[in-house]
This record gives C-alpha cells, structure tokens and sequence, in this order.
C-alpha cells in the first residue's frame, strides 16, 4: 500500500452531508401597494359586550333563558352550598360540577357607581354617557356590577335603591341592567 493510498483512506474526519439538506427558503412575498378591501365586516366580534347565548355556545344558555322570563338567577353549588356570581359550571370553591339553578333577588342598593363617557361596548355606542355600578342585592352576599338606568348618571348616589330588569339588545339576546326607583 503506498503512502498515497493511506492517505486517501484516512481522511480528515468530516462532518457527513445532512440526509435532508435545509428546505429552500420561501419565496419573498413582493410588495404590493393594493389592498383588497375587506369583506363584508361584521361587528368586532371580541368587542361585542353580549356572548352568544344559546345553549350551542356556552353551557350557561339557562342563565339567558331566565332572563328573558324576568329572573336574575345564578348557580348554587349542590355540595358546598356557594352561590357564585357570576354563574358558573364548575363550583370555585369546591370543584364540584352538580350545580342548580337559584334565582337572586331582584332590589338592592348602589355600593358605588360611576358613568362612561367615552368608549363604550359594541351596541352601546349611541347610549353615552351611561351609569355604571356595584349593586349589593337585598339579602345576599353577592354585589354585581352592571349599567343603571332611570336617572343621569351624576345624580346616582352611593346607597340609592334600584331594581334588576332585563332588556333586549335588538338582535334577539337579552342581558340585564339595573334601574333606579
Ligand atoms: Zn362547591
């Protein structure tokens, strides 16, 4: 064996050629100074203040159900007895999933409130400004926020009684808000 061939059996190690050489990179996508208009844009939906309400989106459709027959309800837990608001489908106290149906009372009195004046939600533009509060429901721990109708907003006062009432949103969902007596 002659020193030529020793050589050319003892290569400098090299790294061997990748089995999958790196993919071309993707073409440049080219500039273009048009812009497609685009299409028929509903409402920002993420901007919409009212969740789709029946019971093929969301596992609460009895809370809007109720509503609509002039309850302000929530869910109990059968095991721990919480109340939770708003309602739910897994108690966050215990975790348990058996939950009923109770229905909250509908007076109570503002622990605080406050007006919007500027950015209102999808649907509520042409209501500026509007009141906003915390209402403490008569008999119950619980304390909902929520708009307040029946007098300007800079008239509201912290303890001034007020009433539940639901009201449709013009496209078939219902919601509830408060009204002052
Ligand atoms: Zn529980």
């Amino acid at each position: 064996m002659s020193a030529a061939t020793r050589e050319r059996r003892s290569p400098v190690p090299t790294a061997p050629p990748p089995e999958n050489p790196s993919p071309a990179a993707p073409p440049a996508v080219a500039p273009t100074k048009e812009r497609k208009p685009a299409p028929d844009a509903a409402l920002p939906f993420l901007l919409d203040f009212f969740p789709l309400e029946g019971p093929e989106h969301t596992r609460l459709s009895e809370f809007f159900d109720r509503l609509r027959k002039g309850s302000l309800s929530t869910t109990r837990c059968v095991q721990c007895s919480a109340v939770h608001w708003p309602p739910r489908v897994a108690c966050p106290q215990c975790h348990g999933e058996t939950l009923e149906w109770v229905d909250l009372p509908p007076g109570g009195t503002i622990y605080a409130c406050s007006a919007v004046l500027v950015g209102a939600p999808t649907g509520m533009e042409h209501d500026l400004p509007f009141a906003v509060g915390l209402v403490d429901l008569d008999g119950s721990a619980l304390r909902i926020f929520g708009r307040i109708e029946g007098k300007p907003w800079s008239e509201l006062r912290i303890g001034d009684r007020v009433r539940f009432e639901p009201f449709t949103t013009g496209d078939g969902r219902v919601f509830y808000r408060f009204r002052a007596a």
